[in-house]
């Protein structure tokens, strides 16, 4: 199969909420183009948890956000629940924001720090005319459980609490309103690396109870693969590999998610293992490598990778990747054909 079949035209009906060739482009000083995002799809089932990963300046929050309708994108589609909402005004939004929720990365800048937990919970129920204040504050009360804070937690403020706990309470108002969808980016690396999997647990927990629909964001492919069905990595602004978790993390084809991986440290007996250490920082999005985008930092980059692009191919159910040495490479697997790889706890990601 080729990357036409990325060109799609109709709604994929498996998927929740779909994203078909989006691209974002941002205006920067000078007038030149920064590609934010290009041309990516992706799509997240209902009940699924998709990971999406790559390292700081890939795009990712771009994509979260144009999801959300709060970038324009300047090509593709946003669909969701089968609905073209790439170009729905805000009115007809309104009943997508009730299905579609969003959890930020940093729980100290996205709670106002005057508001009552019970107000900031509350405040999404008043927006969409929940019902009365006693109806209300019951479902505050129900949201405070459900996240592991205390009843009293209500009359607080969050100045009050830690980042953890600020961070449960951005969950529980995400999930007031009985979403079908949540995307969550990177909700946890503002976080204290002990508290890191209390919040990952949550969200695994709350997911499987409440059926909802998860587009998980990180840096940290070690902590995507922890709650995560299926993967997608990102370089640039687009989409280099994508597979099941436990096969992408165990059988990586595409030398950037082996690098990804090797950059996370592990405890392991006694051994040492091979590494792919990227070197430098990510080309600018505005200034883009020819061929494939990642090559100047490729260790197993051949001639063609500097002139041709690859594109993003399928190769085996579900497994896609943009590679021309796909598959050739001598990637540390053995190491990585874990079922489990362990958050790394104690241990800061290399990157970021
Ligand atoms: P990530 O979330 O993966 O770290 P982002 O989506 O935040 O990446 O950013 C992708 C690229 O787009 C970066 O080069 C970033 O500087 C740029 N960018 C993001 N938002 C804007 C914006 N509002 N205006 C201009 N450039 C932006
Ligand atoms: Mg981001």
């Amino acid at each position: 199969m080729s990357d036409k079949n990325l060109d799609n035209q109709n709604p994929n009906p498996d998927y929740l909420l779909e994203a078909q060739d989006l691209k974002v482009t941002f205006r920067v000083p000078g007038g030149k183009k920064l590609h934010a995002v290009d041309k990516i799809s992706l799509g997240v089932r209902p009940r699924e948890t998709v990971g999406l990963v790559g390292e700081s300046g890939s795009g990712k929050s771009t994509v979260a956000l144009t999801l959300m309708r709060a970038h324009e994108p300047e090509g593709g589609k946003i669909i969701f629940g089968g609905q073209d909402i790439t170009h729905l005004d805000q009115k007809g939004l309104m009943p997508i924001r009730k299905r579609l929720q969003i959890v930020f990365q940093d729980p100290y800048s996205s709670l106002d720090p005057r508001w009552s937990i019970r107000r900031v919970i509350s405040e999404p129920l008043k927006a969409h005319r929940y019902g009365s204040r006693r109806e209300i504050n019951k479902r505050v009360e129900e949201l405070l459980e459900q996240v592991g804070l205390p009843q009293d937690a209500a009359d607080r403020v969050p100045s009050q609490f830690s980042g953890g706990q600020r961070q449960r309470i951005a969950v529980a108002r995400s999930l007031a309103l009985e979403p079908e969808a949540i995307i969550a980016d990177e909700p946890v690396s503002a976080l204290d690396v002990s508290i890191q999997a209390q919040i990952i647990n949550l969200l695994r927990d709350l997911q499987d109870r409440l059926n909802i629909g998860l587009l998980v964001i990180a840096h940290d492919l070690a902590l995507v693969h922890q709650i995560s069905d299926r993967i997608i990595v990102m370089y640039l602004g687009e989409a280099v590999e994508e597979g099941p978790s436990d096969d992408l993390v165990g059988n990586p084809q595409h030398p950037y998610t082996v690098a990804l991986l090797s950059a996370t440290p592990i405890p392991e007996p006694g051994g040492d293992r091979k590494r792919i250490v990227l070197t430098g920082d990510p080309p600018s999005p505005i200034y883009r490598p020819k061929g494939c985008r990642f090559h100047p930092r490729c260790p197993i980059a051949t001639e063609r990778c500097t002139i041709e692009k690859p594109p993003y191919i399928e190769i085996s159910k579900d497994r896609k990747v943009a590679c021309w040495q796909a598959g050739e490479m001598d990637a540390p697997r053995d190491l990585w054909a874990l079922k489990d790889v362990p958050l790394p706890e104690g241990v800061e990601s290399a990157k970021k």
